[in-house]
């Protein structure tokens, strides 16, 4: 039972919470936009993308993880990088990560 509180965590609000292969998934995505075809939710003119959840979490690690400014100012992971509207509006269909071309996980 030991480590089975952190366990319990669900979701991540930094990108320091995320796995190492939830954080190298942007750079495996081929830009295929299978993802962004399959959505329900975009497609239902929602304000989520999910290549962009992938897309979006690579970039902000570059320009923020990798030069460890994640402090004073730099922007948040959750409400600046990807808002909070781009969270609440999917359904976790899993749609998209059906789809991949890579085996991307867009929903965790
Ligand atoms: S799980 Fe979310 S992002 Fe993925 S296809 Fe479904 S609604 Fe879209
Ligand atoms: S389906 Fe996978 S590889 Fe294609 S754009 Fe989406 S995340 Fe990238």
């Amino acid at each position: 039972m030991v480590g089975a509180k952190e366990d319990l965590t669900a979701g991540a609000s930094r990108w320091q919470e995320l796995t190492w292969k939830q954080l190298l998934s942007g750079f495996s995505c081929a830009e295929c936009g299978r993802c962004d075809r399959s959505c329900p939710a975009t497609a239902s003119g929602y304000a989520i993308q999910p290549q962009q959840i992938i897309q979006k979490i690579k970039t902000h690690m570059v320009q923020v993880g990798l030069k460890a400014t994640n402090g004073n100012g730099a922007p948040k992971l959750v409400g600046d990088v990807i808002s909070e509207k781009e969270l609440w509006a999917c359904t976790t269909c899993l749609a998209c990560m059906n789809c991949c071309a890579v085996w991307n996980e867009q929903v965790p």
